[in-house]
């Protein structure tokens, strides 16, 4: 496998170029913060751009043959140093290095919460703490090991609380030869001094088809489903990843199975696809109803007469405004509230067969019901 590089993350071409642009030149800002959705380039791009920092030769890709690139290629180069959100009051970033670093190559588009399920720690929050600050302040006070700089690239600056002040003296006037790549995605929840202090590397979230592309790069999805993923994901390459490794059947067809049995059909065959839905695994089921909200809300648009803006396949827009013809807002909101809940309820870990029973035969009531209110309205 070909350690981290620019050529990993799918388009960003305009992005990459100025930071290919920049790693190669004299003067490097000494504090630049990376911001973006976590699921969005930002971690990746900052990234790539200090492996290239790093990387002994210049060009516009780590050389991966320098004995720079041998070791930041595997996360253990000694003028590369990491920072990020750790639980537990006296724990440090030091004590997670090994779980960080399979963070970094298995979910470099990753949110935070999947950094704390790495930890082992799932449902709790961690911060950059007190003995976390102390610790930047030793490893940047090494002289550098190898090469023109050392770095400190700290992910997730939103969780450095007000001790997050005692960093102020060393951004805005590091030690010769440091750079400090922040990398966060909440400008708001930033301290404005530490905000003030950077140079903003604003970056973009991705572009539909440059998230289908990584998801069939990945082998995670066909033409059809990786298309389905990035409307679903919007902009977000991380939870495209997530929905698609969940995922093992094509969700949209589940999705208009489902609606086609609780629309035509009575009894038996809901009951026979209850219980094939109720054994898909939780998380697929989540992202079943996460595309059914999506699908729903592309219905509005088809009744609100904007059809040309629905993000859908071709077949998926003509089965939603074929649907919409036939429902009215006031069911649609219906729809749309029963799948919120039921989303709600699967990530409490309600019986999914009960579940999945209930919202069909309401599913079924609330489809009818307007059939037959839109046939006495024609007679
Ligand atoms: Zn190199």
């Amino acid at each position: 496998m070909i350690p981290w590089n620019f050529t990993h993350i799918p388009g960003m071409d305009l992005e990459k170029a100025e930071l290919q642009k920049l790693a190669n030149q004299d003067r490097i800002p000494h504090a630049q913060l990376f911001l973006g959705d976590f699921g969005s380039a930002v971690l990746g791009l900052a990234l790539a751009f200090a492996r290239l920092v790093l990387c002994e030769k210049s060009g516009v890709e780590p050389c991966e043959t320098c004995t720079a690139c041998q070791k930041s290629g595997r996360w253990v180069h000694p003028d590369l140093h990491f920072s990020f959100p750790v639980i537990g009051e006296k724990k440090t970033s030091n004590d997670f290095l090994p779980a960080w670093r399979a963070f970094l190559t298995q979910h470099p588009y990753g949110q935070p919460s999947d950094w704390f399920n790495q930890m082992g720690e799932e449902n709790k929050l961690g911060n950059i703490n007190v003995a976390e600050c102390q610790q930047i302040f030793q490893k940047l006070s090494y002289t550098i090991v190898e090469g023109r700089y050392k770095i400190l690239l700290m992910w997730g600056p939103e969780f450095l609380g007000k001790e997050g002040n005692r960093l102020l003296k060393l951004i805005e006037e590091p030690p010769d030869n440091t750079l400090f790549l922040l990398v966060g995605a909440d400008a708001d929840r930033i301290l404005p001094t530490i905000l003030s202090r950077c140079q903003l590397v604003k970056i973009r979230p991705f572009q539909d088809p440059e998230i289908a592309e990584a998801l069939q790069a990945l082998s995670l999805a066909g033409v059809h489903e990786a298309t389905t993923w990035a409307y679903l994901a919007d902009g977000n390459l991380g939870q495209a990843i997530h929905l698609a490794s969940v995922s093992e059947r094509p969700v949209a067809e589940l999705l208009l199975n489902w609606l086609r049995i609780c629309y035509t059909e009575s009894g038996q065959k809901m009951v026979a696809l209850v219980e094939q839905l109720a054994r898909l695994g939780r998380e697929e089921q989540k992202s079943l109803f996460q595309y059914g909200l999506y699908f729903f809300r592309q219905m509005v648009l088809s009744l609100a007469g904007r059809s040309e803006a629905i993000r859908l396949s071709a077949e998926e827009k003509t089965a939603a405004i074929k649907l919409s013809g036939q429902l009215d807002l006031d069911r649609l909101a219906e729809m749309i509230e029963l799948f919120d809940e039921s989303l709600r309820s699967i990530e409490r870990n309600a019986n999914a067969k009960i579940l999945f029973l209930n919202v069909s035969i309401q599913l079924h009531a609330v489809m009818r019901d307007q059939m037959r209110f839109i046939s006495t309205m024609n007679s």
